[in-house]
């Protein structure tokens, strides 16, 4: 890096929190609050016909006519989320699903081939399997090496799909490489960085084009509202993508694939995120900082303590040494995160352990502000059954955990007792 750009990347880090917290009151709005106004409002209304017609023919900017396609509020969160993650401009969903969905139906077309990671969020992996009944060419590779992504890729790929920590095996994909390798091929690495969040880790670093997030999870951090996002880094040429519409071919180019995800992401499908969950999801990114750090730290303190204990067989956390990824989890993120996974010497005690637990909630959730813990092969990966759980290197005895804001003593205690 030049030190310029050092400079200017460490400056833009110190403020990180800083810039969350004074965003809305730099927006122009009445009556001076410091959060921007929740607007309720379906419908919007302009001073005289031209204007309504203007929007309507994305001659002026305006408001949204139909909320349906976002409304003010939601265009607020969605700036001040392009702007943590270093991005041109994103769209809002009410799920991350939402903006999962939204990015592939809008950007691929029958015939067209996407490599994706094996190691997916459940729900991600499903929706692959209903885009290949569609007629898109699928294949998922172990993306922990960019040799594997590079041999899957064809002449129709157009999207690399990977999590930056996948769950719940905590592997991690050859990022940066990857990144390399879709830039020289003119291909969409979409990077879903929804454990991490933008503030252990930026993807626009590894030349990601799209990064996804659901805001159920570290952004809004409470476990109390849906929400999901697509951000544009700004580093695909979207002249270069063949399958945008020739109605969306206007303007600016480098605005051409956020504009198809919003018109016919949220105007066709309408997974639209309403003002008061954007609200919602606004409060959260005020303390994510603070939360990402203190959840962090309590993992590791608490993914340390598992991997001496007797009766644990494995940990899988990206910021312990044995881990495969360590070394470029040290150099690429902040911190690991609230995300760790292990096994017990005694795979059939899972379920009992479990229930043992007084201050881990049982629980399918993730990024919550209370510890959560969940046996995964009985639960969120059960429907796929046995034979696809081995091939994505889920144990029958694996144990996810989702690391709260407990004081760290409290947790390590409710384990030790469970343990004993
Ligand atoms: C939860 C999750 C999603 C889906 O988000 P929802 O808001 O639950 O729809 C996608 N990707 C990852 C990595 C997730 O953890």
């Amino acid at each position: 890096m030049k030190q310029q750009d050092q400079q200017n990347s460490q400056n833009e880090e110190a403020n990180f929190t800083a810039d969350i917290v004074h965003f809305d009151r730099m927006i122009e709005h009445a009556n001076g609050g410091v959060h921007y106004p929740l607007h309720p409002s379906t419908q919007y209304t302009y001073n005289c016909v031209a204007d309504l017609i203007s929007v309507f023919q994305g001659k002026s900017k305006g408001n949204s006519p139909y909320s349906r396609q976002g409304t003010p509020t939601t265009a607020v969160l969605e700036a001040k989320l392009a702007k943590i993650e270093g991005g041109i401009g994103a769209v809002a969903f009410a799920t991350g699903m939402g903006a999962i969905a939204a990015t592939f139906l809008t950007l691929v077309k029958a015939g067209d081939h996407i490599v994706v990671s094996e190691h997916l969020f459940g729900n991600t992996a499903s929706f692959f399997n209903t885009l290949e009944d569609l007629g898109i060419k699928i294949t998922r590779v172990n993306a922990t090496s960019v040799e594997n992504v590079r041999a899957a890729i064809k002449q129709s790929t157009r999207i690399v799909f990977v999590e930056t920590v996948a769950n719940p095996g905590t592997q991690v994909p050859d990022l940066a490489l990857i990144g390399d390798l879709c830039a020289q091929q003119s291909i969409v690495y979409v990077v879903d960085n929804t454990i991490l969040s933008a503030y252990l880790f930026k993807p626009k670093v590894v030349k990601a084009s799209l990064v996804i997030h659901s805001l159920t999870k570290s952004a809004a951090g409470q476990g109390q509202v849906l929400g999901g996002v697509v951000i544009d880094t700004g580093l695909f040429d979207w002249q270069n993508y063949p399958n945008i519409f020739v109605n969306y071919q206007k303007g600016d180019a480098s605005k051409w694939g956020l504009q198809q995800i919003r018109k016919k992401g949220l105007r066709d499908m309408g997974a639209t995120l309403s003002s008061q969950a954007a609200h919602q999801i606004s409060l959260g990114l005020e303390t994510l900082a603070i939360r990402m750090q203190r959840t962090s730290a309590t993992a590791l303190t608490v993914a340390r303590f598992l991997q001496q204990h007797p009766k644990v067989a494995k940990v899988y956390y990206p910021m312990l040494e044995n881990h495969p990824a360590h070394q470029q989890s040290c150099e690429l993120f902040k911190a690991g995160s609230w995300l760790f996974s292990f096994e017990l010497v005694d795979a059939d005690q899972c379920l009992d352990f479990v229930d043992k637990l007084k201050v881990f909630i049982k629980a399918t959730g993730l990024g919550d502000t209370r510890s959560l813990i969940i046996p995964v092969a009985h639960t969120i990966f059960w429907e796929m059954g046995a034979k696809k759980r081995q091939s994505m290197q889920i144990s029958d005895g694996m144990l996810r955990v989702s690391i709260g804001l407990e004081e760290s003593d409290c947790l390590l205690a409710d384990l030790q007792q469970a343990l004993s």
